[in-house]
């Protein structure tokens, strides 16, 4: 079976975005003294990047697993699943 990359997974879902209303918010000032920024290595969507001190988020494609809730431990993040009907969406087949 061939292993499917990233990208390639990542196509098996669609995201519903919530105009103006994102599920995570990010404290920059908490986040600009995170010492390893473990969410930039753990988002399986890679949706945190680095960007000079801190980190830049786009929730569109967040994959709703709640990994980067778990790993911020300076509790730098606002997390809530999305509002219904938006976010994920995952396709099967
Ligand atoms: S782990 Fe939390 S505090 Fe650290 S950079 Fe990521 S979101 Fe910000
Ligand atoms: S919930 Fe999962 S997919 Fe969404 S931003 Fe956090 S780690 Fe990434």
């Amino acid at each position: 079976m061939k292993k499917l990359s990233i990208e390639e997974r990542l196509g098996t879902t669609k995201f519903i975005v919530d105009e103006g209303v994102p599920h995570i918010v990010l404290d920059k000032s908490i986040c600009a003294t995170c010492k390893g920024k473990p969410c930039v290595k753990a988002c399986p969507a890679g949706l945190y990047q680095v960007q000079g001190d801190s980190v830049s988020f786009d929730f569109a494609g967040c994959l709703e697993c709640g990994t980067c809730r778990v790993v911020c431990l300076p509790k730098g993040l606002k997390w809530e699943y999305p509002r219904g009907t938006f976010g994920v969406e995952f396709r099967y087949g």
